[in-house]
């Protein structure tokens, strides 16, 4: 009981605090990423459309009171992460030269790289059946995705998805600005990979590095076919374990290379 009392507690005092970072985080990825892709650039952009357009006002009033949701979740467990590390529970570090600078880059490519794992997993098992329900079905309600689609979890899923800090960096040693830096990534990468649009350029597949990330076109076709394609930022683990669809590279291919070509016959007629 004591317990539960300490923690509501903490949540009080720092709700205020961590609330606003939380969903500033959110409206400055999400809301920036649809500003630039949807508002901007959408006229550039149109040919490299993965899917034709569907209604979208009711979706995405379903989502962003969804990422409202969500943005709840990670503050109270961004509560319990403070928390925990002043009771020594994580490995954080605040002086930058315990480990040097070298050390932090390398602790965030180490975290995309074992967020990407972590991804792939618990995003297959919330694929099965019998947890599919609880934990992913108001991600899925989103078949053709907008730059807010990123955050529109149910609250057993977005805690989920948040375990992968903590876990991380009870392991790790961390420094408070590489989680920083990372959740910032975080949110633009998945908000542009719900964009609905192709954004890298065309070739990005068929070069051998380049190759090893994902391109809008996976996660759009995960949301596409309901299945498959389960990975964050990288294709090795769909490839290990068969569950990349065959012709994912080479639907990015057409839709970067159709569309590039309407681009240039435009700029042809207005030159
Ligand atoms: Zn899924
Ligand atoms: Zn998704």
């Amino acid at each position: 009981m004591d317990l539960i009392i300490w923690f509501f507690e903490a949540v009080a005092r720092r709700a205020p605090t961590s609330i606003q970072v939380e969903s500033t985080r959110y409206l400055v990825g999400a809301v920036g990423t649809w500003l630039v892709v949807w508002v901007l650039l959408s006229g550039v952009l149109a040919p490299r459309k993965i899917r034709k357009p569907t209604r979208r006002a009711a979706q995405i009033r379903r989502e962003l009171l969804y990422s409202g949701s969500t943005v709840i979740v990670f503050m109270v467990m961004g509560v319990f992460v403070y928390e925990g590390a002043a009771q020594g529970w994580f490995r954080f570090y605040s002086d930058v030269s315990d480990y040097g600078w070298a050390y932090l880059i390398l602790s965030i490519a180490g975290l995309v790289v074992f967020h990407d794992a972590y991804f792939y997993w618990t995003h297959r098992v919330m694929h099965h059946p019998k947890l599919f329900r609880a934990f992913h079905r108001v991600h899925h309600l989103s078949k053709n995705p907008t730059p807010f689609t990123a955050y529109s979890f149910d609250a057993a899923e977005a805690a989920v998805n948040f375990m992968v800090i903590p876990l991380y960096c009870m392991i790790v040693p961390t420094h408070d600005i590489a989680t920083m830096i990372y959740m910032w990534m975080m949110i633009v990468r998945n908000a542009a990979g719900h964009c609905g649009y192709e954004l890298m350029p065309r070739g990005w597949t068929k070069n051998p590095i380049l190759d090893r990330f994902t391109t809008i076109t996976h996660h759009d076709m995960h949301h596409e076919k309901m299945t498959g394609n389960y990975a964050l930022y990288f294709t090795w683990w769909d490839r290990w374990m068969g569950t990349e669809h065959a012709d994912t590279n080479a639907r990015f291919e057409a839709i970067t290379e159709q569309g590039d070509r309407t681009i240039r016959v435009a700029d042809g007629q207005r030159a």
